[in-house]
């Protein structure tokens, strides 16, 4: 059993709370796993003082970035979470989620769609605001019949939905990872439809900027995938990252401890701590 290096909780957009998390993880026999909500470490705040039996837990977490006017998600693993700098730097990012929350709340409501900001803020209980939470507001108004349907009507690539512009820099998300000891991680390096060309100058500007994972496994994922980012990560001569991304019950995502094994010839990123 591979170590789960990506997982969220209900501290972001993930169902579960940080201990639901670990007692499924314990159950698929998952030994080492990280809890990589978005742009928060409150997960660990929770779970602090708790008996740490199975799962071993590296405490983790995955910001949003822009890089060259796209959103690209960095996991931060193996970090310090009591970090001035890293701190620093969440608290702007989740004042900056406020902020988007806002506009995507008022894009929508140009869009025909009533105002959902408070109630996506309450769907979000606390914890890091996000797009999810207005799926969930669009699904129980039965403005659309699924969450999917709401990421492809409002929320997804391009839809009103879709504010970027909020993020910090990739460099700068990289420098806070960095300063709190911790390995940056390029993740789900797929999922930005990006050309071989671009992906692979994606892949050089984060290794400047002192990135040095790259997340080869991402939950269930086709031969062809893998072994594209196997090579990507050889060539960039980076470390392998796995996860399995999960969020919750539904078959958008795979479960703690599901995900395709690294290919053989690519360099676990735990052999850097
Ligand atoms: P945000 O953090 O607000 O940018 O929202 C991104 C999150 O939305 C991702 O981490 C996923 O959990 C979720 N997501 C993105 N695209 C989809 C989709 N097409 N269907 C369902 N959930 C999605
Ligand atoms: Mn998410
Ligand atoms: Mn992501
Ligand atoms: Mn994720």
């Amino acid at each position: 059993m591979l170590p789960d290096l990506h997982t969220h909780t209900s501290s972001s957009d993930g169902e579960l709370t940080p201990s639901e998390l670990l007692a499924r993880a314990a159950r698929n026999g998952v030994r080492q796993l990280s809890i990589t909500d978005h742009d928060t470490v409150s997960a660990y705040q929770e779970l602090a003082g708790q008996d740490q039996g199975m799962p071993v837990i590296i405490p983790g977490i995955e910001f949003s970035t822009t890089w060259n006017n796209r959103g690209i998600h960095i996991l931060g693993l193996n970090i310090d979470i009591d970090s001035n700098d890293l701190l620093t730097g969440i608290a702007r990012q989740q004042q900056n989620r406020l902020d988007r929350a806002e506009k995507i709340a008022l894009r929508l409501k140009r869009c025909g769609v009533s105002e959902l900001f408070e109630k996506a803020l309450a769907k979000a209980d606390g914890g890091t605001i996000g797009r999810p939470h207005f799926a969930q507001v669009l699904l129980d108004e039965g403005t659309v019949s699924s969450r999917k349907e709401a990421f492809r009507k409002f929320l997804g690539a391009g839809k009103a939905g879709d504010v970027r512009q909020y993020w910090a820099e990739l460099r700068q998300v990289v420098d806070w990872i960095v300063s709190a000891g911790g390995t940056a991680v390029l993740a789900h390096p797929t999922h930005y439809r990006l050309t071989n060309r671009k992906l692979f100058q994606l892949g050089r500007e984060f290794v400047a900027a002192g990135g040095s994972g790259i997340e080869v496994c991402n939950g269930v994922q086709t031969a062809d995938t893998t072994s594209r980012l196997g090579q990507l990560c050889t060539e960039l001569k980076l470390h392998a990252s796995c996860g399995s991304d999960f969020h919750g019950g539904d078959e958008t995502w795979s479960q703690p401890g599901r995900f395709s094994p690294l290919p053989p010839d690519c360099k676990p990123v735990w052999d850097l701590w």
